[in-house]
């Protein structure tokens, strides 16, 4: 990778704590001149200058603009490079954490000689720095972002390496392998390609069920990392706008507004223990009672194509007519997992819900049914079992291995098995070995994008700018 950056030697600062009041405010300070920075603005109680000689030591002063007005009590924390979070000179001020505080410190910092940090400069040094590699920059900004507990497992173990000692080890292996085809080559006298055909060929099963291992471990990561994807269908009245604010009426109940990547869409997160749901565009669902009248069964359906789950409510006051057959035919034939979930039961007759459920069974023996009525919060909990038990929601356990949750490394991934694929069949095809590196290079070089050893600048800059600011 080349990083003609000479921004990266600048002194730069910001704001890491939140932007809110609160007890204490960080200001992190990052580069070569990062103490002499900070010595301008921090003075003793009485005045006198602080040298900041002593590494790892927290100091006890006060700062103030360069023009001496003081601001605020604080403590300055020093950490040398190569021991710091950027693996440069770091230096960060605990100051208090009122907002205008906060502002009035780094505004010093930067009168004295530093510069505003761009979001995720100072991971971004870090990557640079080699102190972590691409996953797991990319780790911290899903720790960050991590809505529940095993987003935050599965996260922290990316960020302590788990991925990235997966993808050395497999690159270190095709790199070896791939070298001694070059040294035969050039030197047959000394190395024998004899019988390398076969060798190569079992290593290259071991690597692509490795990599299939990884690339099938992404569903798992992609739900604990971005919830759920739920589809509410049914019929106009069926509840699914009651049903919605049951879940979202929740208690503990997270729900954030995340603006959609690939479309212009809104969905939202709702997390309680373990499960994650993402409910996608349920702004619509909300506002309009009949979604299926005005875009037809069809077009609902449609748009739970890619849905992981979908609950599908059934007015267990309505009859199991011939309009809800179809539906139920169509809902139960998509490859999201479908919970039927027959809503209304305080006001319903327990026949009219067993016709309901042999109607439904009648279209899917394996129907998985429950009665619920969401007016009346009956049923709801069992609902949610019912979702964990299909998504295995339980703890990530220890010997889970790791659990690939990027769509970028699985990618990644997926063309480093196309490449070791193509490698099997010019092994089992009696290809010359020649022909063997090329694939292996090519395996070796998307693997190396993965952990950042090889990725374009434009990639490691959008990458960065996910982060938030003083990150
Ligand atoms: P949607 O069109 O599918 O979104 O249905 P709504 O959630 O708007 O509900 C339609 C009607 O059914 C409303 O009058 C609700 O008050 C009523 N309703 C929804 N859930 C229940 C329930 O569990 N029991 C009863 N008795 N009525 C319900």
């Amino acid at each position: 990778m080349s990083f003609t950056d000479d921004k990266k030697t600048e002194t730069i600062a910001a704001i890491s704590s939140g932007m809110t009041k609160s007890g204490i405010g960080i200001i992190r300070v990052s580069g070569p001149e990062s103490r002499a920075v900070v010595e301008k603005i921090f003075r003793s109680k009485s005045g006198k200058e602080i040298k900041l000689t002593k590494p790892s030591h927290i100091y006890y002063g006060y700062i103030g603009s360069v023009s001496r007005e003081t601001y605020d009590e604080v403590l300055v924390l020093n950490m040398p490079a190569p021991h710091s979070f950027t693996g440069e000179d770091v230096v960060e001020i605990d100051c208090h954490g009122g907002i205008l505080v906060m502002r009035r410190a780094l505004e010093a910092v930067i009168e004295a000689g530093a510069r505003n940090a761009e979001p995720g400069e100072f991971t971004k040094r870090a990557f640079l720095n080699g102190r972590i590699d691409l996953s797991q920059a990319e780790a911290i900004i899903d720790l960050i972002n991590a809505e529940n507990d095993n987003a935050i497992r599965n996260s922290f173990e990316q960020l302590r390496g788990s991925l990235s000692s997966e993808i050395v080890k497999l690159r270190s292996d095709i790199l070896e392998r791939s070298a001694y085809i070059e040294a035969a080559l050039d030197d047959p006298e000394h190395y024998s390609l004899d019988g390398y055909a076969e060798v190569i060929r079992e290593a290259a099963y071991g690597w692509k069920d490795e990599l299939t291992g990884l690339i099938d471990s992404f569903d798992r990561g992609r739900i604990i990392g971005n919830g759920i994807k739920t589809a509410i269908i049914g019929k106009p009245n069926a509840g699914k706008s009651s049903l919605m604010n049951a879940i979202l009426g929740k208690e503990r109940a997270i729900v954030t507004m995340i603006p959609g990547t690939t479309r212009d869409t809104i969905s939202e997160n709702i997390s309680f223990g373990n499960i994650n749901l993402r409910l996608t565009d349920t702004a619509g669902i909300r506002e309009s009672d009949d979604v299926i009248e005005q875009m037809g069964v069809d077009k609902a359906l449609e748009n739970a194509e890619d849905a992981d789950l979908i609950l599908y409510v059934i007015d267990g006051t309505a009859e199991f007519d011939e309009e809800e057959r179809k539906i139920a035919e169509m809902v139960l034939s998509k490859k999201a997992h479908t919970i039927c979930v027959i809503n209304k039961t305080d006001a319903a007759d327990e026949k009219n819900i067993e016709d309901i459920i042999a109607g439904l069974m009648q279209v899917n023996v394996n129907a998985d049914t429950v009665v619920i009525s969401a007016k009346e919060g009956i049923g709801i909990n069992e609902m949610y079992k019912k979702i964990e038990a299909a998504f295995d929601m339980g703890e990530i356990s220890e010997n889970e291995g790791v659990i690939v949750s990027s769509v970028r490394h699985l990618e990644l991934l997926k063309n480093t098995r196309s490449s070791i694929e193509a490698l099997i069949v010019s092994a089992e095809s009696g290809m010359p070995e020649d022909f063997y590196t090329v694939d292996m290079m090519d395996a070796y070089h998307a693997l190396g994008q993965i952990i950042g050893e090889e990725t374009e600048e434009d990639l490691i800059n959008e990458i960065f700018s996910k982060f938030c600011m003083g990150k």
